[in-house]
């Protein structure tokens, strides 16, 4: 493995040198990300890593185990689900996307949802997340040397149904607008129609 170092304004790079001969290319602009070298024995032992509820694409969400948590929490629907404790890989953008495929409005309190909303959220998640990696990999972000990168920067296309896109027609009800709004400092995207 390469060291670690620095490239243009701010920007976070190390090199991996795969078994296979690749290799991957780790470049972090928004200085987001962490490396730390630990033996695989205890790897899942990390504390950052024991932690983790059960991941969404590889697991599967339990949607009667999700809504046990939910119940409990008085917190914005959308706020909840980027605890990664709760469902780790949800991340801001796809907390959006999720809330908009499932019709939730991501302003209710997450103790409100019933258990057929749930599991609609689970679905969603699912679908929304799986929607991004087919994405990418499409675009070559799986194989040669096409780059990933975030959707904020002005040069990169947007494939998403409302995150980034305030003011756009809802591309569902076609007669409300995306709106904007902030929440616990993240922003937040979502049609005030069709989301209930
Ligand atoms: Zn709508």
């Amino acid at each position: 493995m390469a060291a670690p170092r620095r490239e243009g304004a701010g920007a976070a790079r190390v090199e991996l040198d795969l078994d296979d001969g690749t290799r991957l290319h780790y470049v972090d602009r928004r200085m987001f990300g962490r490396f730390r070298v630990v033996p695989g024995a205890r790897f899942d032992r990390l504390p950052e890593i024991a932690t983790l509820g059960p991941d969404p694409l590889t697991d599967g969400i339990d949607a009667a185990a999700l809504r046990a948590r939910l119940a409990r929490l008085k917190t914005p629907i959308k706020v909840a689900i980027l605890d990664q404790s709760l469902l780790p890989g949800v991340g801001n953008i796809q907390a959006s996307e999720s809330l908009f495929r499932a019709a939730i409005d991501p302003r209710r309190p997450a103790r409100t949802l019933s258990a057929h909303e749930v599991k609609r959220l689970a679905g969603a998640i699912s679908k929304s997340i799986q929607f991004t990696l087919e994405t990418f990999a499409a675009a070559g972000a799986d194989g040669g040397d096409a780059d990933i990168g975030y959707v904020e920067e002005r040069t990169a296309p947007n494939p998403f149904l409302v995150y980034g896109r305030a003011g756009a027609r809802c591309p569902r009800c076609k007669s409300g607008t995306i709106v904007r709004i902030v929440q616990a400092g993240r922003a937040t995207f979502f049609c005030p129609s069709c989301q209930k």
